[in-house]
């Protein structure tokens, strides 16, 4: 008999998404920046401590917002690590930038700030701190290697809705910030995200260069009585439709995060006794951290056939996935990108590293299920570690 297949992801829809999509259709205002888009982003200002939110068509879509307001130019180079999704290094090179990988710390696997001043050249315009899995990077001392050597700060905070470092919300720590409601994230709006515009330099040109390079926003306010080209940009907006049913999420992001997290904590106890027999390491989150349960993670022994591993879940109708292919060793981060300093860290985690299937209304048995799992395929024995 084949078992019931546990998915890897179930996206989690409130229930209300439909009803808020009828209010826009009946309202008919479809075009971005209507009302729902206005409630989004006074959320998001509010919630986040940042006083500039503009909802885009994706993370992505916000990152290379990113890159054109900070006018990256062919030979300006862009810190990064090399684990991390595409969209962190793609934004910047498709303005002609280089990407330069540094490695990540063994506990968070969070870009190494104890490495990124000498990665800095005088080609450097800006570090891009991704938070993985909600978790936040050292931003103290990122921040203040930025402030010393005249950089910028980006953060990834597509998987860090909600988390906060030491009390501060991602997302409202560095100059701009690029969130994510992809259909894998944990607020969903289906393909969304969203720009945070936190260093007011920004302000004016944020919302010319999602609007198609025009001050509009400018000429619905009333600033100005005609509105017209200003300089590049280009459509970036989302329509009401998305806007509606992310509110819908919104409204329910702090429930839909305790859920996430009640879960992620019984798998930390649940496989706590394979940690202490030295068959894999739990995430670790630092005590100024509070992460978000955007992903449960183990990190196998070095020894471990990580394929194996998977093949076998797979076997048991296990939903487990891996990531990241580093960037620097995929096709396009060796034509785009360098290497500042060795990337042995990031090799060698990115290759021990399991995900397991987590969403909002996982239960408890399956839980127990996909553990007795991975004890299974690693030990060889059922039960008893
Ligand atoms: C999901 C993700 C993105 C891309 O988000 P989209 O909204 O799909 O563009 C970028 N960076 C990281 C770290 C992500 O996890």
């Amino acid at each position: 008999m084949t078992q019931d297949q546990l998915p890897f992801n179930r996206p989690y829809m409130t229930g209300k998404e439909l009803y808020y999509i009828a209010e826009a259709h009946f309202g008919g205002r479809l075009a971005g920046d209507g009302p729902f888009t206005k409630r989004c982003h006074a959320w998001l200002q509010e919630r986040l401590k940042s006083p500039q939110a503009l909802l885009t068509h994706s993370c992505t879509a916000a990152l290379d917002m990113s890159a054109l307001l900070m006018d990256i130019r062919p030979g300006d180079e862009i810190i990064m690590p090399s684990f991390t999704f595409v969209s962190t290094a793609n934004a910047f090179a498709l303005r002609g930038g280089t990407p330069v990988f540094v490695d990540i710390r063994p506990d968070t696997l969070n870009l190494d700030e104890r490495l990124l001043e000498e990665a800095v050249t005088p080609k450097t315009r800006a570090i891009v701190p991704m938070h993985y899995a909600g978790v936040a990077c050292e931003m103290d001392a990122i921040s203040s290697i930025a402030r010393r050597c005249g950089l910028l700060v980006v953060e990834d905070a597509a998987q860090g809705l909600l988390a906060s470092y030491r009390g501060r919300p991602l997302g409202s720590l560095g100059d701009l910030a690029a969130l994510s409601f992809h259909e894998t994230k944990n607020i969903i709006s289906g393909e969304g995200g969203a720009l945070l515009v936190n260093n007011p330099r920004f302000a004016r040109q944020a919302e010319i260069v999602r609007e198609k390079g025009t001050d509009r926003g400018r000429f619905f306010r009333g600033e100005v009585d005609k509105y017209t080209w200003q300089s590049v940009g280009s459509s970036f907006l989302p329509g009401e439709l998305i806007a509606a049913f992310l509110w819908a999420q919104l409204e329910e992001a702090d429930r839909i995060n305790s859920r996430r997290l009640a879960s992620w904590n019984y798998y930390h106890q649940l496989l706590e006794p394979l940690e202490r027999l030295g068959i894999l390491r739990r995430p670790m989150v630092p005590d100024h951290c509070r992460h978000n349960a955007h992903i449960y993670y183990i990190l196998l022994a070095p020894e471990t056939d990580r394929d194996l591993v998977l093949r076998k879940l797979r076997e048991k109708g296990i939903g487990a996935v891996f990531h990241y292919v580093p960037l620097h060793s995929s096709p396009a981060g060796l034509r785009f990108g360098r290497a500042g300093g060795s990337l042995d860290r990031t090799e060698d985690l990115s290759a021990r590293l399991i995900r397991l299937p987590l969403w909002v209304a996982i239960t408890e048995e399956q839980i127990e299920r996909v553990v007795a799992a991975v004890g299974e395929s690693t030990t060889g024995r059922s039960g008893g570690w």
